[in-house]
This record gives C-alpha cells, sequence and structure tokens, in this order.
C-alpha cells in the first residue's frame, strides 16, 4: 500500500512541498513542489489544510499520576514536599487504575501529535507487580510506539528514605523482573515498536548497588538506561550528605557516564559537569513543564547541546505538568528557554528537541525525522481555529499560537488519530472510568 500525503500546507523536511509517500510503514518518498511520486499510488490523502512535524517523541512521563493530577494536598508545592505528599496517596495504586491512568496517558499523548511514547514507571504495589505488562498491552492496543522504563526504588522509610515501604521492591526482585520484561518484550532493530528501558528511580530512592547492577544487566541486554538526575537543589545536598559528591560523580562512581544513559530535567550541572555528560555522549530529556511548576530551576538546554549533550523533550509526570500534551511542552520548551538565554532560542529548536532529539534520548535512528527510510511516524495539524487566524509562518504559528491537537496521527504507517479522535478509543467512557478511578485517590 503507497499513500501519497500530498501538498501539505507546511512540512517540517526540505523538499516535501509536494508531500510525502509512505509505504509499508516506512516514508519512501518525499515529493517535491508542483511534483508527482515517482511510481503509482494507491490512496491519496490532501493534506493542503495540514502542517506536517516528525511524530512527536515523549523521552519522560510517570503515567500513573495522572490519577492525581491538580492533586489538592500536593499542589504548591516544590519536588520533596511534593513526593512526600503523594507517595502517601500513590500506596493505593491498584493494576486496573494504573492500566487506565496508562490509557488515558497514552491518548492525550497521541492525541497531542505524540508517535512514541516512553513512560519511567518505579512504583511497585504488591498487586501492580505486572505494570509493565500491563503497560505494553495497552500500547499494542492503541497501536503507539513505545518505550517501557522499568522503574526502581529500593529504599523505604525503613531505611529513612521517603518511599512507603509498600512501593518498593528488594533488589533481587526487581533485577529479576528487569530481566523478565527485557526477555519478553524487548524488541531491537528498526521500526521497533516495544522496547524496555532499565530505570532506578533516583539518587534519593535506590542504592548505589542497584544503579551499579542495573547498568550490568542493561548493558548485557543492549538496553538503554535511565535516572532523574539533577533535578533540584535538594538532590544536590542529598547527594552532597549521602555520597559525599554531587550528582555527576555519583553517576560516574556507579558507571552511568555512557552513551546508553539518558538523564531527565538535568538542571543543576556546573559548567565542567556539562563538559563531562557530553564527553562521555549522554543524553537529556528536558522537562520544561514540569521544571516550571515545581519550580525547580532551567535547564542549561544550549549549553548541554554544545558540549556534545543530545537534548530531548517530555512532558514528565501528569501530577507535574498535569496533563500530557507534548505539542504544549514544546510550546513551553521554546519560552522557557528564551527566558534562560535569549530570542535566538526558536521554535525550530524546540520541536527539533521533541522530535530528533528525543528519538536520540532512546537511542533510535528510525524515527525523530521525516527522510526516506525513517518510519512513517507523523503528526498533522491543521490552523482552523480562531487561535491561528491571521498567522503568516505555519510552522512557527504550530508553536506561537499553541496548537495542542493534532488533526491526523500516522504511527508506522497507520493512522492513529483522524479528524482529531483517536481511532477505536471511546474517549468518554476513558474519561468517566478513569477520574472514577481517581476518585480513590483523594482523601
Ligand atoms: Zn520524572
Amino acid at each position: 500500500m503507497r499513500t501519497w500525503i500530498r501538498n501539505p500546507l507546511a512540512c517540517l523536511a526540505n523538499g516535501t512541498g509536494g508531500g510525502i509517500v509512505v509505504e509499508d510503514g516506512t516514508i519512501a518518498e518525499l515529493v517535491a513542489s508542483g511534483r508527482q511520486p515517482g511510481s503509482p499510488v494507491d490512496r491519496v490523502f490532501n493534506a493542503d489544510r495540514h502542517v506536517i512535524v516528525p511524530g512527536l517523541v515523549n523521552a519522560h512521563h510517570h503515567m500513573y499520576q495522572s490519577l492525581t493530577r491538580a492533586h489538592p494536598e500536593a499542589i504548591n508545592k516544590e519536588l520533596f514536599p511534593w513526593l512526600q505528599t503523594l507517595l502517601g496517596f500513590w500506596t493505593r495504586l491498584t493494576p486496573e487504575a494504573h492500566r487506565l491512568a496508562t490509557r488515558l496517558s497514552l491518548t492525550e499523548l497521541l492525541m497531542s501529535g505524540c508517535t512514541t511514547a516512553a513512560d519511567h514507571h518505579y512504583l511497585y504495589t504488591e498487586s501492580c507487580s505486572d505494570a509493565v505488562d500491563i503497560q505494553v498491552e495497552e500500547a499494542r492496543q492503541l497501536g503507539i510506539r513505545m518505550v517501557v522504563s522499568r522503574g526502581s526504588m529500593d529504599l523505604s522509610q525503613r531505611d529513612g528514605a521517603m518511599p512507603p515501604d509498600s512501593v518498593v521492591q528488594d533488589r533481587d526482585t526487581i533485577l529479576a523482573d528487569c530481566e523478565r520484561v527485557i526477555g519478553r518484550y524487548h524488541e531491537k532493530g528498526e521500526g521497533a515498536m516495544i522496547q524496555i528501558a532499565l530505570a532506578p528511580c533516583t539518587p534519593f530512592t535506590v542504592t548505589p548497588e542497584l544503579m551499579i547492577e542495573t547498568t550490568a544487566l542493561a548493558r548485557r541486554h543492549g538496553c538503554r538506561l535511565h535516572t532523574h538526575i539533577a533535578e533540584t537543589r535538594d538532590e544536590v545536598a542529598y547527594c552532597e550528605h549521602h555520597f559525599g559528591c554531587r550528582p555527576v560523580e555519583y553517576l560516574e562512581r556507579t558507571g552511568w557516564l555512557a552513551p546508553d544513559v539518558w538523564l531527565a530535567h538535568g538542571i543543576h550541572f556546573t559548567d565542567a559537569e556539562i563538559g563531562t555528560l557530553g564527553g562521555h555522549g549522554l543524553a537529556v530529556c528536558h522537562c520544561p513543564t514540569s521544571n516550571m511548576l515545581l519550580a525547580s530551576g532551567q535547564c542549561r538546554t544550549r549549553d548541554l547541546e554544545a558540549a556534545g549533550v543530545t537534548v530531548g523533550l517530555g512532558v514528565d509526570g501528569s501530577a507535574s505538568n498535569d496533563n500530557s500534551n507534548l505539542m504544549e511542552s514544546v510550546r513551553h520548551a521554546l519560552l522557557i528557554n528564551r527566558l534562560t538565554y535569549d530570542a535566538t532560542v526558536t521554535h525550530l529548536d524546540a520541536l527539533r528537541w521533541a522530535t530528533e532529539g528525543s528519538a536520540g534520548c532512546l537511542g533510535r535512528h528510525d524515527i525523530g525525522a521525516i527522510a526516506v527510510g525513517r518510519q512513517a511516524d507523523l503528526a498533522l495539524y491543521t490552523l482552523d481555529e480562531l487561535r491561528f487566524s491571521g498567522a503568516g509562518d505555519p510552522l512557527a504559528a504550530l508553536i506561537l499560537c499553541g496548537a495542542y491537537r493534532a488533526d491526523r496521527v500516522m504511527v508506522a504507517g497507520r493512522w492513529l488519530v483522524e479528524d482529531g479522535m483517536p481511532v477505536g478509543v471511546d474517549i468518554e467512557r476513558l474519561r468517566h472510568e478513569h477520574s472514577a478511578m481517581a476518585r480513590r485517590f483523594v482523601d
């Protein structure tokens, strides 16, 4: 099946004035302005109202947190008190709640134009030990590409740490489940729909031993490694107090300074630490919305990129955002980086972080750009709403006027969103079921 997405209003790729031809799940041909595809097509989709960008890639999230958005006990707090408050409610997580939260978050992401979603799930209650399996089932049902980061915490209140005892696991249990889910689900190679990454949560919720043993396991299986680092000053102070060093040196001691690692947040680095990260080829997922909401600080994206660090973009957990709209985070990334640097940070930088940059975080070279041979993952937006009326540059308008919902989304050559709605998903029913479940997480 060859589909010609014809004559877009604008497209984030050179030489695509006449559109894009998709065949068997990949991009087969770019068509220049006024030209026809080189060989016959089976279908034509007329895109003259659409602005096309590569499917957005979300490199950091905690989907279960959608059950505690705008939680009355947690609003208006910074990370540590925010976590201390919410962890008590999160002990209530059940498989049904995790499933609905994943379904809702994946659907929200998809509708915003996201085609590959990474989640970092580190909360393992006794009843919800099959959290990865649930997320894989939900991603397959929806058809979205997903990187499920098997998170972990092995420090709890009995060790003087923040998490309640009921949401952590011992090291042997964690590593055995990591190995199980890698064997069961991790796909390798181009076009992979489901991948597993290993992701100890934070320096203040895991032991250095777990950090070290996780790297060995991931490297044995060719999986990527992910963790939160340098998100807040409190975390830096924790590392200095408990390990006698700053977060980057902690990464070095535990074997995490390597090109198979992507870090969430990466805010509180010195110049020398940024140079170290770049020298070792790490990636950082910038989470602007969460960083602003929790008053965590400003990621030094430009300095990181200049040092050789790949910068991607993530919405972060739904309790510190409080949504899963990646296109909105692209706008936030532009705005906060204008403030950090100057007006030479552009909408194209923000879009690059959310596409190629996030793909790089996930170690993927087959997604994140519109080019022949890449996966046919595309997001198409119209400019038909009042907010866009009067806009000149269509690509800039997406970000500056605040696009938040794609009209069409394609993953691996399949349309998963049509006319702004996810195909085969009853969103009213989903909202009803999810919001009913969320009521169990209040009081
Ligand atoms: Zn996070």
